[in-house]
């Protein structure tokens, strides 16, 4: 909307000099100054726009600047930022009440936290103290946060610059049909075989052992890796049979992505804890939750919960997760995700798929999609080596320029590019998106052999 280099050059010299980036060698990034946002765009200095097929990081499930959710803001932060969390307030209590009447099954009470990772750290021991066993098991290819623990519960390279890590975690592999661990040729297979793996792992360290199981709904940063039907089911019975808490990581599923409320709806399964953030105020404000069960709940009636936080249960955050759960009721964001899933995204990413030769695998729901990108579709061979990153990245880094430069902005994790836009994404926005995917794609289909 505005032109204004003076503060682009010091934002961007400031930004240099004094700001220590996530994940990154810093000498090799060259962050862009944003200047706004509204609704499923935001935009430079110079006032170029760009459609955010990324949510961000997946969080902005409302878009930017949704109003009902800055006014909620502004008017908690007149009235009282904080209290501590001894005392009750009213946006958390009621933000509390809701998520409890939309989260399926005995899912009925929440923990406060500032992030996804601390609510993974904290659902690892509510499972500890309420089992009284030790050990966390945890799938390879997934990400739950950058805290001691859910870095050590993430199963990907992530991980390593933090061990040794906290004791007691095993990781195991999960279904994912496309690269397949256990070598299937189909989804019923890949789900009967990583069930099988999972029990022969416990086994082989003891259910009396384990406290709980750990799996994102639908993997996000590690590939968009939906579980075959009947896996989530079938981790449930396992849970059940040997006592082991069912831990399910929505941070990036919940609150709408995946065209339902949780992502375990999506698949009629219900978990012990439920950890989710990102989208919980739409990423206006940080703040992540346990849900917990009634029964594990019930379990610490008479018996302290030792765990907490500062914040935990942040007026001000509280507020901006009412006032999101409540517009996307309100304007039947969850609805829109799914039909923009069933009905732009899927149809649109398959037509990539069948034009485009570096494109092997298109996979998800809702606004959750993930496009794999191949050398050679017979041999599925990666377009990008594993844990690829910078210059490696090749042409799947330059196809990440080119769409920026045409002003599509996306998420990119190694070989799969990620779908992942604003919940409210009309059509004709989610179609412009789509079509300059398909002229960038022309770069990666040149790398194929
Ligand atoms: N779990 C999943 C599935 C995530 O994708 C993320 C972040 O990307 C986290 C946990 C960690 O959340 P946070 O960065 O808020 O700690």
């Amino acid at each position: 909307d505005f032109v204004d280099m003076e503060t682009e050059e010091r934002v961007r010299r400031y930004d240099r000099a004094h700001v220590f980036h996530s994940w990154s060698a810093q000498g090799k990034i060259d962050p862009l100054p944003i200047a706004g946002g509204r609704g499923c765009e935001f935009w430079d200095f110079e006032g170029k726009r760009y459609l955010d097929f990324a949510s961000q990081l997946v969080y902005t499930n409302l878009g930017h600047q949704h109003p009902k959710v800055v006014a909620a803001i502004k008017e908690q932060a007149e009235r009282l930022c904080v209290i501590q969390p001894a005392f009750a307030s009213q946006p958390t209590a009621e933000l509390a009440h809701a998520i409890a009447e939309l989260a399926p099954g005995d899912l009925e009470m929440v923990f406060f936290t500032n992030g996804g990772a601390e609510a993974n750290e904290n659902a690892i021991r509510l499972a500890r103290m309420y089992t009284g066993r030790h050990k966390i098991l945890a799938a390879y290819r997934s990400y739950h946060g950058a805290t001691h623990g859910a870095i050590t519960i993430t199963g990907d390279p992530r991980r390593w610059a933090s061990e040794p890590a906290i004791s007691g975690v095993v990781h195991f592999c999960g279904p994912y049909t496309y690269r397949s661990s256990f070598f299937s040729k189909d989804e019923k297979e890949e789900c009967e075989r990583a069930l099988a793996h999972l029990e022969e792992i416990i086994q082989y360290e003891g259910a009396h052992t384990i406290a709980g199981i750990i799996l994102e709904t639908i993997v996000g940063t590690n590939g968009i890796l939906v579980p075959p039907e009947g896996y989530l089911q079938g981790v449930r019975e396992i849970c059940d049979k040997h006592g082991i808490v069912m831990i399910l990581d929505e941070v990036m599923t919940g609150f709408g992505r995946t065209g339902y409320w949780f992502g375990c709806e999506g698949f009629g399964v219900t978990p012990d804890l439920m950890t989710c953030a990102k989208g919980i105020t739409s990423g206006a404000v940080p703040l992540g939750a346990v849900v917990i069960s009634r029964k594990i709940a019930d379990a610490f009636q008479d018996r302290v919960f030792y765990g907490g936080l500062t914040y935990s249960g942040h007026p001000l955050a509280c507020a901006a997760g009412l006032a999101a759960v409540t517009a996307m009721k309100e304007e039947g964001v969850v609805e829109n995700a799914k039909m923009i899933g069933d009905e732009v995204l899927g149809p649109g990413l398959r037509e990539l798929m069948d034009k485009h030769p570096s494109v092997g695998d298109v996979r998800g729901r809702g606004c959750f999609w993930g496009i794999e990108l191949v050398k050679n579709r017979e041999t599925r061979e990666m377009l990008v080596p594993f844990n690829a990153s910078g210059a490696e990245m090749g042409p799947v880094g330059e196809l990440g320029h080119a769409a920026m430069n045409r002003g599509l902005s996306l998420m990119i994790h190694w070989n799969v590019i990620m779908i992942a836009p604003p919940l409210i994404i009309t059509p004709e926005e989610a179609q412009r998106g789509l079509a300059i995917l398909d002229e960038v794609l022309e770069i990666t289909d040149r790398a194929v052999s």
